[in-house]
């Protein structure tokens, strides 16, 4: 192997090392933080959540993190058998070998690539659902669900993937150097595209969506709607019930598609005055431009990316240095755009922290447009029944939470709420 080989190969081991010390280390002080918090409830919560409810949700932090070490160890064995144990190279070669080089080969080894991958991680999958999420009664799966999301899931990925993938790979053979702007415009486009398409075609095919029924809250919710300046095309129940009792609302959908979506276990576990504080906490997401913000972040951040795998593509260091030897009669685009897919991961999983501060920051603005349009009692009793109801840990390690948490930890944020509305407590869940 050459020098700059070498070289890739020493800092790409380098940052798979660091990045597995760092999860293994921030994992193990999540488990250590919350075991040693189980044996009482925080003095916060004291009056509103039970001691088994506290251990509960102790116990079910601490079977997911370690749930997660094992998961780790398998991801990063996985990447190393891709990469520098030759995996990929067998794996194209082979398939050079069967159908030539061209657009089928390269589409082939996409879907090769995806579909090892996923039945590798399968038996982990079915463990999270059958065993962890069953254990603690969130599970209302049977098999026969699981196996038909995993055949439909897979029949839309290749229906929505393969096309996409297609046109990318033609872009990075016909458009020149420049190709790698023009597949960015694509893959923008197609993300644009996906918000406006999933909440209108891909979750039905997942999921019952009704209108909402309960005129007393249809009311209410769109009294808040208005006063808020938002329209909205539907209030929807979703029968999320069919495969979890974790509850959640959310806003999907773009322009004259946007529309309200709740769950029906939300509808079962909260109050109305509690269902509106949760709406105005997601209007508010909408209201301060967070949603727009995002976008922006994410055009930005995937222009970054594409100049960068179109730079990488180019250097044959970037192949050998992970264990690959590209084609030197064939195109190695589809090689490319997986060895990106793999090594990308091991930087960005540094930015989590930047990304994380971002999110809580605009859950805190999202919480102070709740309180002005609500009330922060009711927002502060209905987070606190959704992390009952969830099983959330209200003692998380503090690095941990730092690193990974997009929304704040409960004590944050209820202490917020509740100082700020000074009249009221919160009523016990
Ligand atoms: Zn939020």
């Amino acid at each position: 192997m050459d020098t700059a080989s070498l070289i890739f190969t020493a800092v790409f081991c380098a940052l798979l090392v660091l990045s597995l010390i760092t999860r293994t280390v921030l994992a193990s002080r999540q488990i250590r933080h919350v075991a040693r918090h189980r044996a009482a409830v925080p003095a916060a919560f004291s009056d509103t959540i039970s001691l088994p409810a506290h251990q509960k949700a102790a116990d079910y932090t601490i079977t997911k993190s370690r749930f997660g070490l094992l998961d780790l160890a398998i991801d990063a064995a996985l990447l190393l058998g891709w990469t520098l144990l030759g995996g990929l190279s067998w794996l194209n070669q082979t398939l050079l070998d069967a159908l030539g080089g061209g657009m089928l080969q390269q589409l082939a080894l996409l879907a090769a690539f995806a579909l090892i991958g996923g039945l590798i991680t399968l038996p982990l999958g079915w463990w999270a659902t059958f065993r962890i999420e069953e254990r603690f009664g969130f599970n209302k799966m049977t098999l026969s669900l699981w196996l038909g999301d995993l055949v439909k899931g897979t029949f839309v990925g290749a229906l929505v993937g393969l096309p996409i993938a297609a046109l990318v790979l033609w872009l990075m053979g016909a458009a020149g150097a420049t190709w790698w702007l023009w597949a960015w415009g694509v893959w923008m486009a197609f993300n644009l595209l996906a918000l406006v398409l999933y909440p209108t075609v891909i979750a039905p095919l997942f999921n019952k969506f009704e209108p909402l029924q309960d005129e007393t809250l249809k009311t209410r919710v769109n009294a808040l709607m208005q006063r808020c300046g938002f329209a909205a095309k539907g209030l929807f129940v979703m029968d999320g019930s069919k495969r979890s009792a974790h509850a959640n609302a959310y806003f999907t959908g773009f322009g004259a598609a946007k529309r309200v979506v709740f769950f029906d276990t939300l509808l079962q576990q909260l109050s109305p005055a509690e269902i509106d504080a949760v709406l105005a906490h997601e209007l508010g997401h909408y209201k301060r431009r967070h949603i727009i913000k995002r976008i922006a972040l994410m055009f930005g951040l995937s222009l970054l990316g594409f100049a960068l795998l179109g730079w990488l593509s180019g250097q044959i260091w970037f192949y050998t240095g992970l264990g690959v030897m590209p084609a030197l009669d064939a195109p190695n685009n589809a090689l490319a755009l997986l060895l990106f897919m793999m090594v990308v991961p091991l930087l960005t999983f540094f930015l989590s922290p930047l990304m994380a501060g971002m999110s809580r920051s605009h859950e805190f603005e999202a919480d102070a447009y709740a309180m002005a349009q609500t009330s922060g009692a009711d927002l502060a009793s209905a987070l606190l029944k959704l992390f009952k109801d969830n099983a959330s840990t209200l003692t998380p390690d503090p690095v941990y939470a730092q690193f990974y948490y997009s929304h704040p930890p409960a004590s944050e944020r209820l202490a917020r709420l509740l100082a700020a509305s000074p009249a009221q407590t919160a009523r016990p869940a």
